[in-house]
């Protein structure tokens, strides 16, 4: 419980869905403003929770995914202002860096242009690549000494505003069995708009916390009381668990979430109906099979017969990427 703790925060910075979210009434929305403050007050509580703790933003902007802030010093500006004696430093280093990085990307942007999907992927596995380096290095440095090999409890926490991007199904799961080879817990805040599918099941997968914020002018305290405490302290407190985990998975034909899923036996690829051959792996499927599927598919609740192509429903249909 006295090891030092990782934390890395995506934060999804849609210019879009912030305006969305400024302009909402019911739920009342918050600006996006309002949101950083109270963003910096969390992650100036993370590093003042520790000495040791370690800390890294990473911005998902439309079609682009950057690093704001690392405590290591990677992404950090040279800042020339004035020692104030009135400010602890890491504090005002960490506040100014994010937010003169996110200022410089929102004004280069064409308001005229139309909106890339934000870059959630790439931050997820900026995250991921950058938590394995964290963790080679403090192992590698404390070798020799017993439990070095876990000194650090890492862990991501996504800030969503987007909702889901179906053609990211494949990059996201994979990201998550990463995390989970990893160890790294991901933590979900869903601070406006509809559930996000994925990451529910990113949250579930990696033992994380998913948080659908229902006050966003209380959105602080959400954040200080579910997403503050480290994993290993979790176990004492009651972090908001999901009680329902929407399962559902997109097709790898056409990037669609779908109710029912069609999964190859060979190399579980996920179709959205019965197809003669697989695209991924090229298995030949029996006529009869795909026959017995079609006959059966108006009737989604039947349940499935052992065999070829099997149908996928909520029940079974976590997880099944292929890796690439
Ligand atoms: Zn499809
Ligand atoms: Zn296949």
């Amino acid at each position: 419980m006295d090891k030092p703790s990782h934390l890395s925060v995506i934060v999804d910075l849609s210019p879009t869905q912030w305006a969305f979210c400024a302009q909402s009434t019911a739920p009342p929305g918050l600006p996006l403003q309002t949101f950083l403050s109270q963003l910096l007050a969390f992650l100036n509580a993370h590093i003042a929770c520790k000495d040791e703790n370690t800390l890294a933003v990473f911005g998902a902007f439309p079609g682009q995914s950057v690093m704001l802030y690392s405590s290591t010093g990677e992404a950090m500006t040279s800042t020339t202002e004035a020692t104030d004696p009135n400010t602890y430093r890491p504090f005002k280093t960490l506040d100014s860096t994010v937010m003169s990085s996110i200022a410089e990307r929102f004004n280069s942007y064409d308001v005229t242009e139309e909106e890339e999907p934000i870059g959630l992927v790439g931050c997820l596995t900026k995250a991921l690549c950058y938590i394995n380096r964290t963790i080679s290095v403090v192992s590698a440095s404390a070798q020799g000494t017993e439990g070095a090999t876990r000194s650090i409890d890492p862990r991501i926490l996504v800030l969503s505003v987007s909702p889901d991007q179906s053609s990211t199904y494949i990059p996201i799961m994979n990201s998550i069995f990463s995390a989970q080879k990893l160890k790294v817990t991901i933590d979900v805040c869903k601070v406006f708009g509809a559930d996000n599918v994925f990451l529910q099941q990113a949250a579930h997968l990696t033992g994380g916390a998913y948080v659908q914020i229902e006050r966003t002018d209380a959105l602080l305290q959400y954040m200080m009381m579910s997403f503050l405490p480290p994993p290993a302290i979790r176990q004492l407190i009651s972090v908001p668990t999901q009680d329902r985990v929407d399962f559902r998975a997109a097709c790898f034909c056409h990037k669609r979430i779908v109710e029912i899923g069609f999964v190859c036996s060979v190399c579980l690829s996920i179709f959205c109906q019965p197809v003669p051959v697989c695209s991924t792996c090229r298995t030949k499927f029996p006529i009869k099979t795909l026959q017995r599927l079609n006959a059966s598919r108006p009737l989604a609740t039947t349940p499935s017969t052992p065999g070829t192509p099997r149908p996928l429903t909520q029940k079974n249909g976590a997880a099944l990427p292929r890796p690439g």
